[in-house]
This record gives C-alpha cells, sequence and structure tokens, in this order.
C-alpha cells in the first residue's frame, strides 16, 4: 500500500518537556510560599472532572486545585493561587526532541504531513518553534480549537482535506492510546501507536494500534516499507 500522508501527535510523540509537571508543582508552591496541599497524582486523577466545564487548561487546572484545597479544608483561593503559579513556571518553548524525531521527519519527506494535536495554538506553536519545525508540517490541527479534541474524528477529517488525503492511505503516529489511537481509528486512519513508558498494548479492542514502536527511530522502516 502507498501512503498519502503521515500525521503526528506532538507531545509526547515529536518532544516532551524538559522540566516535569512535578518541578513545576514543586517551584509553584516555593513561589507562592503555600504548604504543599496538591499531589500530581491527585492533580491528575482529578482533572478529567473538569474537563467539560472549563474553557482552557489554566482554567481547568484552576478549578481543580480549587476543588482540592476546598477538600482538605483550605481557602480554595490558595488552590487557584497556586494553579496560577504553576501556569507562570510552565514554559511551553522549554522542550527537547524525543530520540529519532530527526530521522522520522526525514523519511517521511516525501509525503505531505501533518499534526494534529490536543492544545491551544499558543501553547503548541512554541514548541514547534524551539524544535525548528515551525515550518516543517503542511498543515497543523489544534483539536479543541480547530475542530473538537480527539478523539472525535473531526480533527483528522480537518488534516485530510487540507492534504487532500485519504484516510485508509494515512498513518497518525501517537503516544496516546485514548487520543491517539482512538481518534486514528474512528476516522479510518491507521494508527501507530509509540508508547511514553513500557505501557502494554490494551487486549481489550477499544484502542488497539496497528504498529506499535519502541521510538520514532523505528518509523523509517515502517514508512519505507508502505513506500516500497
Ligand atoms: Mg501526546
Amino acid at each position: 500500500m502507498t501512503l498519502d500522508a503521515v500525521l503526528f501527535d506532538l507531545d509526547d510523540t515529536l518532544c516532551r518537556y524538559r522540566r516535569t509537571g512535578r518541578e513545576l508543582l514543586e517551584a509553584a508552591v516555593e513561589r507562592t510560599g503555600l504548604e504543599p496541599f496538591v499531589t500530581l497524582e491527585e492533580y491528575h486523577a482529578r482533572y478529567p472532572r473538569f474537563v467539560d466545564d472549563s474553557d482552557s487548561m489554566a482554567d481547568l487546572r484552576e478549578r481543580c486545585f480549587a476543588a482540592i484545597a476546598a477538600d482538605e479544608g483550605r481557602d480554595p483561593a490558595d488552590g487557584r493561587r497556586l494553579a496560577r503559579a504553576y501556569a507562570d513556571e510552565r514554559d511551553h518553548g522549554n522542550v527537547e526532541p524525543l530520540p529519532g524525531l530527526d530521522d522520522a521527519l526525514a523519511a517521511v519527506e516525501p509525503l505531505p504531513a501533518g499534526v494534529v494535536t490536543n492544545g491551544a495554538p499558543e501553547m503548541q506553536a512554541p514548541k514547534l518553534e524551539a524544535l525548528g519545525l515551525d515550518d516543517a508540517f503542511d498543515v497543523v490541527v489544534h483539536a479543541g480549537y480547530d475542530a473538537p479534541s480527539k478523539p472525535d474524528p473531526r480533527p483528522f477529517d480537518v488534516a485530510l482535506d487540507a492534504l487532500d488525503a485519504g484516510p485508509d492511505r494515512t498513518i497518525h503516529v501517537g503516544n496516546s492510546l485514548s487520543s491517539d489511537v482512538a481518534g486514528a481509528r474512528a476516522a479510518g486512519l491507521r494508527s501507530v501507536w509509540i508508547p511514553v513508558d513500557d505501557q502494554a498494548a490494551p487486549d481489550d479492542g477499544r484502542a488497539v494500534p496497528d504498529h506499535t514502536l519502541s521510538s520514532l527511530a523505528e518509523l523509517p522502516a515502517l514508512v519505507r516499507g508502505d513506500l516500497r
């Protein structure tokens, strides 16, 4: 089968932040002088409940931290203050490329390529710029802004339209089973999953990747097989 195009997720697929969420939270605690009343685990466990009612990541984090503060018997304003300090600590341009990025992009050079990312343009553009990739893609779809968030198939449809590519002749490369693999499948694309850690492939049939790679360094061989 020949490929029409290749799509990529951005965060934890092409790059990752140099500072972890844990480091940001520690810095935010220090900056505010508050006691450390929120853990990263609590934050991650609770934030899905706030997704639908929030209009930005900053808003979501403020609501989530305020709720945790209230549960701890504290003033919810402490939670909001900590959340704002956390956001101030995050520099979206402070990212590093993931192993194999250059080779992967060189391998897909002959093809139209795009990014389908869940994230606001003001968060994602500094990452592409820091990686030197601001002109590397033919289309960048900010799902959640230009279209509904992944795993909705619509952000993939937007990218396919822009690249004039057929879904069954396009692969999407991403690290998340729930947004990348499930979304690509919903849009009729082939999915290439690159887990961040040694995450096991699911066996429940909901978001089963078509290909699983250990890093972007393995993408050239996969794409060459398709281009033969
Ligand atoms: Mg990702």
